[in-house]
């Protein structure tokens, strides 16, 4: 196999903590080679892809997603999981963690099989050489052409892996999510869904029976260690954190606060998973910039309190992204609760609280930039750099740099994504 070279020129590329002008980046096969100033001679067999003076990023990983283009990851078919991923694409995601509701174990055991299924069949797709019959697959495919978007099996974001979110939520903290199949965590049960070696992230509230095991679990295979839909003390926080739990899931959604513990302990009141997250250094955590869900106020303290390295920016949307208006169901199409999207934001039927967010990373990115001013280099790393490093993907994603994936995305000055180019080998 002879190795393809692709060169991209005439782009500001976004490094990890500046601006780079007048380079260029070369990608043999799929992953960076190097980046080199735009006045070196250009290799005479490299493929050349001009970016027309727009922000070349890496590809945006999303760690907390449920579905989009009117599919649920927990609808558990490979058609919905591909729907989902192609969606999201086009948003500037390259890749994502598909998120589980609460669920029935049956419904969760479908969602992860499909989800490594069609991981699968990427990875071998991506193993065909140029020349054979699945399509042209030569240079990066840019995904807003739709001619070449079909070119490859998926052309949809890659999955990095499974976040095991729901079932083991707090009763009192589930949120829209279908409450009846919220549960503590069964040592049998969530062996299983471990055992697929698809489990990336995985979530528990850290007050329920059965939590510091289930964390100890996680962490030793490698896995984000969150605390989620919980309302758990500042004890149980630190309890949780000796034994591998590092983050929390969509700040200020559906955690404990000073106010929600005084109901759960009396006095004293009583710090909890806020406090803990901003006075313990390891700790991360994400937020749905969607404008919506959090003030401005809220994105900018964030910002300012936990910093790029330890501030993910997530999507937790919906099957309603890219979908008009209108009625649609939380997690599985079989039982998953109905929600109502007006097009900005998810809201429960009662119009009381808000049901997941309908927008996609690009939105979150553009949102951040414009509640914390912050160098575009800092806001691009909440959405790519710092949640491969959480997740532990960063040895290939979510920077360019040298020897990784060239999982590009092309942004105009306004921060509307132009192009998305999806590394066709690695
Ligand atoms: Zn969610």
């Amino acid at each position: 196999m002879t190795s393809q070279l692709v060169l991209y020129t005439n782009g500001q590329i976004v490094g990890r903590d500046r601006l780079l002008l007048d380079h260029d980046v070369l990608v043999r096969d799929g992953r960076i080679e190097s980046i080199r100033p735009n006045t070196r001679k250009r290799p005479q067999e490299a493929k050349i892809v001009s970016l027309g003076g727009g922000y070349l990023t890496p590809g945006l990983i999303d760690i907390h997603v449920h579905g989009g283009g009117g599919a649920d990851f927990m609808d558990g078919t490979i058609d919905a999981v591909r729907t989902a991923c192609q969606t999201h694409l086009v948003h500037g995601t390259t890749t994502l963690f598909p998120t589980t509701t609460t669920a029935s174990a049956e419904q969760l055991e479908n969602m992860i099989a499909a989800c490594a299924q069609v991981q699968e069949a990427d990875r071998s797709s991506s193993r065909i050489e140029p020349g054979s019959n699945v399509g042209s697959r030569s240079g990066p495919r840019p995904t807003d052409q739709p001619s070449i978007a079909g070119s490859r099996m998926a052309a949809g974001a890659r999955i990095g892996g499974v976040h095991l979110y729901g079932p083991y939520f707090a009763k009192d903290k589930v949120g829209c999510h279908l409450a009846n199949q919220q549960r503590p965590p069964d040592k049998q049960e969530y062996r299983r869904y471990f055992s697929t070696n698809m489990v990336r992230v995985a979530t528990c509230a850290a007050e329920l029976p059965g939590a510091t095991e289930f964390y100890r679990y996680a962490s030793q295979r490698g896995c984000l260690v969150t605390c989620g839909h919980s309302n758990s003390t500042y004890a149980e926080m630190q309890a949780a954190f000796r034994v591998g739990m590092r983050h929390v899931d969509h700040f200020w959604c559906a955690m404990s606060s000073v106010t929600s513990l005084r109901a759960r302990c009396g006095t004293p009141m009583q710090a909890g998973m806020e406090q803990f997250v901003l006075m313990e250094p390891e700790m991360s955590t994400e937020v749905i910039a969607d404008g919506c869900h959090l003030s401005d106020d809220l994105l900018r303290f964030a910002y300012r309190f936990k910093g790029p390295e330890r501030l993910c920016l997530v999507t937790d949307a919906s099957r309603a992204l890219d979908q008009p208006p209108g009625e649609y169901r939380f997690g599985s199409d079989s039982d998953g609760p109905t929600f109502y999207s007006d097009g900005r934001v998810g809201w429960t039927l009662d119009r009381r609280s808000l049901a997941s967010s309908v927008v996609g990373m690009d939105h979150m990115v553009r949102t951040m930039q414009r509640a914390t001013k912050a160098p575009l280099p800092d806001l691009i790393r909440m959405a790519s750099l710092t949640p491969a490093e959480r997740v532990g993907i960063a040895a290939d994603y979510g920077s360019i740099e040298v020897g990784k994936v060239a999982d590009f995305v092309l942004w105009s000055p306004r921060l509307i994504v132009k192009r998305v180019y999806l590394a066709e080998s690695q």
